[in-house]
């Protein structure tokens, strides 16, 4: 499903700036701007999908996509020792922003469960 414009397509757009790690024809990946973690980026598809629950089967190898990348970045960024992945759905997955992105976190020792 297609959403409103959010505050990451105006990041795609360059409306407004990113630290921006990494760039393909389908996905983007910028730091985080609240860091929860030592290393926090966020890889979000061009493609505006608002939330993870309304993803279509045919975007499945887009989400793959978005994995990948996340698997590269974080080498990159010498997260040797590991790190975490987290997509929050809707309200009470803790959602504020209507267009998808996975939260690449690593750098410190991750807790769980999750808060
Ligand atoms: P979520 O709460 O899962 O929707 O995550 C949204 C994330 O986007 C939060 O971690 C915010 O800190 C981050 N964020 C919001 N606005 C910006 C921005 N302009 N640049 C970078 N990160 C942002």
């Amino acid at each position: 499903m297609n959403s409103e414009p959010t505050i990451f397509s105006r990041i795609i757009n360059r409306e407004i700036p990113a630290d921006i790690v990494f760039e393909d024809d389908k996905v983007l990946a910028f730091r985080d701007i609240h860091p929860a973690a030592p290393v926090h980026i966020l890889i979000i598809p061009k493609e505006p999908i608002d939330q993870i629950s309304h993803m279509k089967a045919e975007n499945a190898p887009l989400l793959g996509h978005m994995v990948w990348v996340a698997t590269q970045v974080a080498e990159k960024e010498s997260l040797n020792n590991g790190y975490r992945l987290v997509m929050n759905n809707g309200n009470e997955g803790g959602q504020s922003v209507y267009h998808i992105h996975l939260h690449l976190l690593g750098g410190r020792q991750m807790a769980w469960p999750p808060g």
